[in-house]
């Protein structure tokens, strides 16, 4: 037998690898081997009929939460991930120096999402607490144990976090973003920061910022954000700022996702780099985000078009988690990491984190996600 699995006649759809059209997806010893019109049939342990079905990369989430019962940002994140087609995904800035070897042991032992991190600058981490943020309080950054925690777990840490808002960061100055960045550079990896609701505005914070830095949630619609206090046309700064190669991510969560915000960006022509969803327990439980292919219907709503939403949901987030051509991507060699996803027609309310509704007309449903080349979840009939 050629293969372990074959996914045999769906729609592949893998912008990334320049992969489209019918095709068949062959599958041993958990990577992918063939993907070609009209592989043996026969020549496979198991055949999967993907007709009708859009048939995807694993989808890679660059931003959620993973660390269970140590905040309010943890969850099972296994069981929401394969319901939504979501093979890996990254934790942005749980944890910190202090307690980083408890988001590794969560991960190692009850974790199957292929899993990396970004270390919070501040020693606490994310700790969830209405009492000020993780870095309110100056001391709590720890620069040099961050950047230590980082070097000694390569195969894990990839970045490092800063949350800047009010009430997370000791001064409202580019101060915290200078020091995160300094760190970044001793650990010779990105930095992802956190912008919503800046009290200063995000061309200061782009200032100090370099290429392939990451900057989250960049539709949030409230102070300072990409288009400033006018809210109405993109910042120039913004725009440069993407030119030149910072990452604009927009993870949803519970307070950065605006309708009217994303609809004016696409509409002046600013796309987000990666599509991820801030997934923590509440916001999965209660909405609005719920999961990644429901983030991935609002921007499809919006105008983004389909192959650039999966692009934006598979080998982009990848390359920037180390993984370009292993993960996120159909092409042979790769670990056998598929979504298998139905684009259903109908009327679908869909919310933002400010509260307002739109109908759309299509939504991306995650029916079967396959992971290092098992079936990890197959959604029942309905
Ligand atoms: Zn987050």
């Amino acid at each position: 037998m050629t293969y372990d699995l074959l996914v045999a006649g769906g729609d592949v759809i893998d912008p990334g690898a320049g992969l489209k059209g019918a095709m068949d997806v062959g599958i041993a010893g958990g990577k992918i081997v063939a993907v070609a019109p009209h592989l043996p049939h026969a020549e496979a342990r198991r055949t999967i009929s993907a007709k009708g079905l859009l048939v995807a990369p694993g989808l890679v989430d660059i931003h959620a939460h993973v660390f269970v019962n140590a905040h309010d940002m943890g969850g099972h994140t296994d069981h929401f991930c394969r319901h939504s087609g979501v093979t890996t995904l990254c934790d942005a800035g749980s944890t910190g120096s202090s307690n980083f070897a408890g988001l590794r042991q969560v991960i190692d032992e009850s974790v199957r999402t292929r899993i990396r991190a970004f270390v919070n600058l501040s020693a606490i981490g994310i700790t969830g607490t209405s009492r000020g943020g993780e870095l309110a309080h100056f001391p709590y950054a720890d620069p040099e144990g961050c950047a230590r925690t980082i070097g000694e777990n390569p195969d894990l840490a990839i970045g490092v976090k800063l949350r800047y808002g009010p009430g997370l960061v000791w001064e409202y100055t580019t101060e915290p973003v200078k020091l995160a960045r300094r760190t970044a550079a001793m650990a010779g990896v990105p930095l992802m920061i956190h912008i919503t609701d800046s009290p200063i505005p995000l061309p200061d914070i782009l200032a100090e910022m370099a290429p392939g830095d990451i900057v989250t949630h960049c539709y949030h619609g409230r102070a300072n954000g990409i288009m400033g206090e006018e809210k109405q046309f993109v910042l120039k700064e913004v725009v440069e700022a993407q030119r030149h190669g910072i990452i604009f991510d927009c993870a949803h969560g519970r307070n950065h996702f605006n309708f009217r915000m994303i609809e004016k960006a696409l509409d002046q022509g600013f796309l987000p780099d990666t599509i991820s969803t801030d997934l923590t327990l509440t916001s999965a439980t209660r909405g609005p985000v719920w999961d990644l292919a429901t983030t991935m219907s609002k921007l499809l709503h919006f105008g983004l078009p389909l192959d650039e939403v999966i692009r934006r949901a598979t080998a982009a987030p990848a390359k920037i988690l180390g993984y370009e051509g292993t993960v996120g991507t159909l092409r042979p060699g790769a670990n056998a990491d598929l979504a298998l996803i139905e684009l259903r027609d109908g009327r679908f309310e869909l919310t933002d984190s400010d509260g307002d509704t739109i109908t759309a007309r299509r939504r991306l449903i995650t029916r079967t996600t396959i992971k290092d080349g098992r079936i990890t979840y197959e959604r029942p009939a309905d």
